[in-house]
């Protein structure tokens, strides 16, 4: 035991002291101080060595009483008078020199009438007490706070740390206290925690970082800042604590130094004199080790676990082969996306997950690893379809600690890609290689475009290789016509962004292709040309066929323009868009002027109704359609055209327009009424004696009625009634005679110009008018049956007379034929009419033997007569045809069981239908 020790104890009071030791402790008088007191305790004399060192200069003349020697609170101890203060040891301070107390022990003993007190220095020891409690209560802390720090769950540490800065601030009455640990992103250090008392300035914030000014201290022993040190070096440091007081206890571990307890404003050789250097690096460490030991732990688990969410992520683990290569440990997270269900398993078992193609391969690879260090790498299958990994491994450490590890990477979804897009590539290249077109890239360099790639088919079409077309070269390969275009080509593309061409290349025979261009600018990021990716189509044959057709239609144009046919298109509305010079010529007109004409204008009412009628049956199977049409020409006379439409009609089969053309058929039509015309004179002139009948007829009556009459006269046998009935009967027969004459005259006028709404029972009226009695004179009997129903045609009412007249007439002639070589034989006319819905058939049949079958065919040709020459004329029965066919009828003619039966058939007119 030291005598430190000892007086540490006692001190501590485990153990009182020892009267025994008193001689002991005080040594030789001479190295302390001793009094002479007289009974009542006043200061008669000083001696000893000490007595140089106090303040006060003794003796003076009166003697002064203890109490005045000693400093103010060491009174107390010496109350009373020195009898009293026997035995016991009295700690008394003495004012020193320079204002420093003495501290002193001493002891009092008689000697001879008065007192002898001998004392001691004891400062040292009582430094030493002051120290070793001081370092008892820095233990007891410290202690505690490793205590503490390494106790508290991780998430309370932060609130701890600041706890125990609190602690140790206040233990030591530090106002600005806080740890400094080194800066994970930079180098030197930063705030980790800090306590400042309320009444201090804030030296420092959490997180702060102090920069590297830390590293210039010595980190072995805690470093007084302040400048009354003069250290160059803390210059720098008083920064960091504001040019206040320091001090800065180091914390070193086998890193050396790695945290610092920065005490501010603060001097320790006041604050806490009594802690020695050791004491602060044991509260420092006490706080630093297990801080950085937990945080240390903490950063710890936070890699663990970003490892394994990384692993998780990215579908790696990692696995390890035993030394003798024979088994094998998986991740948790790998050994589940094999779905093994053990993670330590036989190599075999690991290698049967990967698919046999690849299977040897890694094993032998594996092997490598173990035998000669061979680090490995490989991409494998597993047996699962789609499911690619990479496996690396490697040799880690050396001798004892020698391991085989690596990962485990899936790469699926990228193999997978590489795969799709390695088959999509594999497409496009094909596509491109067996484009009709060809596809070239132009790089864009300073505002030029240089060709750098072609495809295959560039080659076969052109005969020329990439090496052949730089920029160059491919303007001069362009036809001389087109490069003025060729080059706009080029500013539009990159002005524009896209462009559509059409220029002629001359290949590697000389031969010039027209080529379709179409190409596309594209930009990186920043908006700036990078390249133009553009195709190339041989448009050749296009181009020259186009160029044909547009020859064609030049052709065609010229042949509209200069037909002499009327050719015009209008809409279904009648409105003219085009017409041709024949047309405008014909209506004194120019081509410009035609379009927006109405056509319908043109047309009666009636011949508008039919022609809009005959547009509304067009259809896409049937889209043509001919009809004459007549025209009313503001002051020209009629006009009679025949007129072919033709429909054209849209996706949705309607009319859009129609196409017509016209020829002036007025001529032919005026010399079809003349025929008409002259046939009906003729018909007139062959009635002749028919009529010469009619009339006669009633002229006999009245003679033989004016006979009888002046008979009666000469007898003077004149009654007035026989008067009265002859003059009445004569009266008859004159409007007879009239009404024959009288239809004559309607029957020879020319037809109307337009048809009109008839009744054919009217034209068997008419005729019979006019041939019946003749008829019955020669002894043919006219069978005629009243017509049970009223219809309407539409056409011409004598024409049809005219057509009946011929057939009776005909009939006619066969009978009267036929009886002069049988004169028994009896002829009959029947002449009857019937209907169905939209017809009506008028019959005419005679019993003169009907026509010869192999003649049946021709009658209806003009001039086609088996009568002697000067009698038929052969056109009766064809201007009939005519005639039946221009109403819209049709007239035709068989053999009956007697003789022959024409058939005279026409529509019956819509309305009345
Ligand atoms: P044409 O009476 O002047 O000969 P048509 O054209 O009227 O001229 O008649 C042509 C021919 O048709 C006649 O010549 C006649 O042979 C024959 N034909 C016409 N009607 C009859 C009929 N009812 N019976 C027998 N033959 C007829």
């Amino acid at each position: 035991m030291s005598s430190g020790d000892k007086f540490l104890g006692r001190l501590l009071k485990r153990a009182p002291p020892a009267a025994l030791d008193l001689p002991d402790l005080l040594g030789s008088p001479a190295s302390g101080l001793h009094l002479f007191l007289d009974a009542d305790g006043r200061v008669l004399q000083a001696a000893g060595p000490l007595r140089h060192l106090l303040g006060q200069q003794a003796p003076t003349d009166s003697p002064l009483p203890l109490n005045a020697w000693v400093l103010p609170h060491s009174t107390l101890a010496i109350e009373g008078r020195p009898a009293d203060w026997q035995g016991q040891p009295l700690d008394l301070d003495f004012p020193g020199l320079g204002g420093q107390p003495l501290h002193l022990r001493g002891w009092v003993q008689p000697q001879g009438d008065g007192w002898l007190m001998q004392l001691m220095d004891i400062a040292d020891l009582l430094l030493e007490r002051q120290q070793s409690r001081q370092r008892e209560a820095c233990q007891r802390m410290a202690g505690h706070i490793a205590e503490q720090l390494r106790a508290c769950s991780l998430l309370r540490l932060p609130s701890v740390v600041a706890e125990q800065l609190q602690a140790i601030a206040q233990r030591w009455r530090i106002p600005c206290l806080a740890l400094a640990l080194p800066d994970e992103h930079e180098q030197g250090w930063r705030i980790h925690g800090r306590y400042v008392a309320h009444d201090a300035p804030a030296l420092w914030e959490d997180g702060q970082r102090l920069g590297t000014p830390l590293d210039s201290l010595n980190g072995s022993a805690p470093q007084r800042i302040g400048a009354h040190h003069g250290l160059d070096e803390h210059t720098r440091v008083q920064a960091t604590f504001g040019n206040a007081d320091g001090l800065a206890v180091p914390y070193s571990d086998d890193r050396g130094t790695v945290a610092w307890l920065l005490c501010g404003v603060y001097r320790a050789e006041d604050g806490a004199p009594h802690l020695a250097d050791l004491d602060w690096m044991l509260l420092a460490s006490a706080l630093a080790g297990p801080l950085l030991g937990r945080l240390r732990e903490q950063e710890h688990h936070r890699q663990l676990e970003r490892l394994e969410s990384l692993q998780g992520l990215l579908g790696t683990g990692w696995w390890e082969l035993s030394g003798n290569g024979e088994s094998v440990q998986l991740a948790p997270a790998l050994a589940a996306d094999l779905q093994l269900d053990t993670e330590a398993l036989p190599l075999g078992h690991w290698l049967e997950q990967i698919h046999p193609a690849d299977r040897e391969e890694l094993r032998s690879r594996l092997t490598a690893l173990q035998l000669h260090g061979e680090a490995l790498s490989l991409c494998v299958r597993l047996r699962r379809p789609d499911a690619w990994y990479r496996v690396q491994g490697q040799v880690a450490g050396s001798g004892e600690g020698r391991r085989l590890v690596g990962f485990m990477l899936d790469i699926s979804d990228i193999k997978n890609q590489q795969q799709q897009t390695a088959a999509a590539h594999a497409r496009l290249d094909n596509l491109i290689a067996s484009s009709p077109a060809v596809i070239y890239v132009q790089r864009y360099v300073e505002g030029a475009l240089l060709p750098s790639f072609f495809s295959a088919s560039l080659q076969p079409l052109l005969g020329w290789r990439l090496e052949d077309l730089d920029a160059a070269a491919l303007a001069e390969r362009i036809h001389p016509d087109d490069r003025d275009g060729y080059f706009e080509r080029c500013r539009q593309l990159l002005r524009e962004g896209s462009v559509r061409a059409r220029y002629r290349l001359r290949d590697h025979r000389g031969d010039y292709h027209w080529l379709l261009d179409e190409a596309r600018l594209l930009r990186n990021d920043l908006g700036l040309p990078v390249e133009a990716v553009g195709l190339w189509l041989d448009v050749t044959d296009a181009t020259l066929a186009a160029e044909q057709i547009r020859q064609s239609e030049e052709r065609y144009r010229i042949l509209v323009e200069d037909s002499p046919a009327m050719i015009c298109r209008y809409r279904p509305d009648l409105i003219l868009t085009f017409g041709n010079q024949p047309l405008a010529h014909y209506l004194e007109c120019t081509p410009q002027q035609l379009p927006g004409i109405d056509l319908g204008s043109w047309l009666s009412d009636e011949q508008r109704a039919a022609f809009l009628q005959r547009l509304a049956a067009l259809t896409p199977d049937n889209p043509v359609s001919t009809a004459e049409i007549s025209l009313q020409l503001p002051g020209r006379e009629h006009a009679w055209w025949v007129w072919s439409d033709r429909g054209v009609f849209d996706e949705q089969g309607r009319l859009t327009e129609v196409q017509a053309v016209g020829r002036d058929n007025t001529e032919v039509r005026r010399s079809q009424q003349q025929l008409t015309q002259s046939a009906k004179m003729a018909t007139l002139g062959e009635m002749a004696t028919g009529l010469a009948h009619e009339i006669n007829q009633p002229l006999n009556v009245m003679r033989m009625a004016i006979v009888n009459v002046l008979k009666r006269l000469g007898n003077g046998d004149v009654q007035v009634d026989y008067l009265t009935d002859k003059l009445n009967r004569i009266d008859a027969q004159v409007q007879r005679a009239a009404k024959v004459v009288d239809h004559m005259r309607v029957f020879g006028r020319r037809s109307e110009i337009e048809r009109q709404l008839f009744n054919p029972a009217t034209a068997i009226e008419g005729t019979l008018s006019l041939l019946a009695e003749g008829m019955r004179g020669k002894g043919v009997d006219l069978r005629i049956s009243e017509t049970p129903f009223a219809v309407h045609c539409r056409g011409y009412v004598d024409q049809l007379e005219q057509v009946l007249i011929n057939l009776m007439v005909n009939a006619r002639d066969a009978l009267l034929g036929k009886r002069e070589s049988d004169p028994a034989f009896k002829p009959w006319i029947s002449i009857y009419a019937e209907r169905d819905e939209h017809k009506v058939r008028l019959w005419v049949e005679d019993n003169g033997g009907g026509i010869d079958p192999r003649l049946l065919e021709r009658i209806f040709e003009p001039f086609f007569t088996t009568k002697p020459v000067g009698v038929g004329t052969g056109l009766g029965l064809s201007v009939s045809y005519g005639i039946v066919e221009n109403m819209g009828g049709h007239l035709s003619v068989r053999n009956s069981a007697d003789g022959a039966r024409f058939c005279i058939e026409l529509p019956i007119a819509p309305d009345e239908a």
